[in-house]
């Protein structure tokens, strides 16, 4: 039988194939295919593993975070939200967020969502006062002022509580709002 020509996958020479399973010309770029099919799973399982650390039921994710979590660059995702493709919120200097559902919506569903459905989460957020943050504290820790905090916990439909002359939410509604570090 006669031989054809291929094109190597790696240098997109064309060789004429030792065996028709070859689809690299040479030792050197099948060792070169190899070494980038290394590095891939690499990167891989450094992904999953960061985002495994996001939780599940976050609402509103960093733009680093929606980025490895739909993989998706983060200069695209900066973009799409400049153009306002994709609505973000504001909530303070370095705080742009970004909501998931709307990300899930756009680009299916995020990557260690894709495991087997879940029985749903129930909200577990607790008013009790050692469970909450006042206002005044939730300000300090996140370094915005309290009137932007009043304007989130409305925006967002955060539960409060008065105890005497202050007002509680629940540090876990808090902590899923404001954090998530820009680690990339
Ligand atoms: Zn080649």
């Amino acid at each position: 039988m006669k031989r054809i020509n291929k094109q190597c996958l790696i240098c997109r020479e064309e060789f004429l194939p030792k065996s028709v399973a070859s689809v690299y010309c040479s030792a050197k770029c099948s060792k070169k295919a190899y070494k980038l099919k290394l590095l891939q799973l690499k990167n891989e399982v450094a992904l999953k593993a960061l985002a495994d650390k996001i939780p599940e039921n976050r609402a509103f994710i960093s733009v680093p975070e929606a980025g490895m979590l739909f993989g998706i660059a983060k200069r695209t995702l900066y973009r799409l939200v400049r153009q306002g493709i994709i609505p973000s919120v504001n909530l303070g200097t370095r705080l742009l967020r970004i909501d998931r559902k709307v990300m899930e919506g756009m680009f299916g569903r995020a990557c260690n969502l894709s495991q087997p459905e879940r029985a749903p989460k129930k909200k577990l957020y607790s008013l009790e006062k050692e469970d909450c943050y006042s206002i005044g504290e939730i300000a300090q820790r996140f370094q915005i002022s309290e009137s932007s905090v009043y304007n989130h916990i409305r925006k967002y439909s955060i539960p409060t509580r008065q105890i005497g002359k202050h007002v509680y939410a629940p540090k876990m509604e808090i902590d899923n709002l404001y954090n998530g570090n820009d680690f990339l």
